[in-house]
């Protein structure tokens, strides 16, 4: 079956523990037998950031790896420190934020699209990280109310403030009534930005032009809303902008 390594650990001496997310059966985890000695041909082929079609043999406390064959291993990612950074990343989120064989066509193939849009572009990789974290957000049900107050429904046309605890935008009366003390301010360009993010497409990822200051922003609202709704401490991803 075709999968995508998102993440390997040790276990035993020589074998480790994948995690994979496959197209019909979302993630698993699988052990391969091995993978520590020099000889292995399997050691190469189940690193994260590999495509490949894997073979797995029931087992008794977990499924076994019993073949695997390498599709494409993201050679530019490989490659470039800033790609491979955000493309870890990317793939330890998916690793923690989803369930063990819940299974969602629509992100693994978010996930092969996005990986293959990151090989073959020159733009920035840390706005790519930012559009794919907007997406698969989406996926996992976390969607931000963008439109009117998320509380009063009314259109917001002065002030706008963020408030993860509330679902999204909220206007300034309701922010004055609920004491929010998690709402963080924010603009209309800010938003204007997360609606650009989630109606463009990834090979059209260029025309999201943004500077540093305003992606930054962006990236405080979002990861305030998604360790907010995923209840788990998440590594900041805003630190791994200082690379660029
Ligand atoms: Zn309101």
């Amino acid at each position: 079956m075709n999968a995508i390594i998102l993440l390997r650990r040790d276990a035993r001496e020589f074998d480790c523990v994948v995690s994979i997310y496959t197209r019909f059966s979302g993630k698993q985890q699988v052990l391969a037998r091995g993978t520590k000695k020099m000889v292995s041909k399997q050691s190469t082929q189940l690193e994260p950031l590999t495509f490949v079609d894997i073979e797995i043999m029931p087992g008794k406390e977990i499924d076994h790896v019993i073949g695997v064959q390498l599709h494409n291993f993201f050679p530019s990612i490989h490659l470039s420190i800033e790609k491979r950074v955000v493309a870890i990343y990317a793939l330890a989120l998916v690793e923690k934020l989803t369930k063990i064989g819940e299974s969602d066509e629509r992100l693994f193939h978010l996930i092969f699209s996005w990986l293959h849009a990151l090989e073959i572009s020159d733009y920035s990789a840390s706005i790519f990280l930012d559009w794919f974290i907007f997406h698969f957000s989406f996926l996992l049900g976390f969607a931000p109310v963008l439109d009117n107050c998320a509380l009063c429904n009314t259109e917001i046309v002065d002030c706008i403030f963020w408030s993860p605890e509330h679902g999204g935008i909220i206007c300034k009366p309701c922010h004055a009534k609920i004491l929010a003390s998690s709402s963080m301010s924010c603009s209309f360009v800010d938003i204007g930005f997360i609606r650009q993010f989630l109606h463009t497409k990834i090979s059209e990822i260029a025309f999201v032009l943004m500077t540093k200051q305003q992606e930054y922003k962006v990236q405080s609202l979002l990861f305030a809303f998604l360790q907010h709704h995923t209840e788990m401490k998440l590594l900041d991803w805003r630190k791994l902008a200082n690379f660029s």
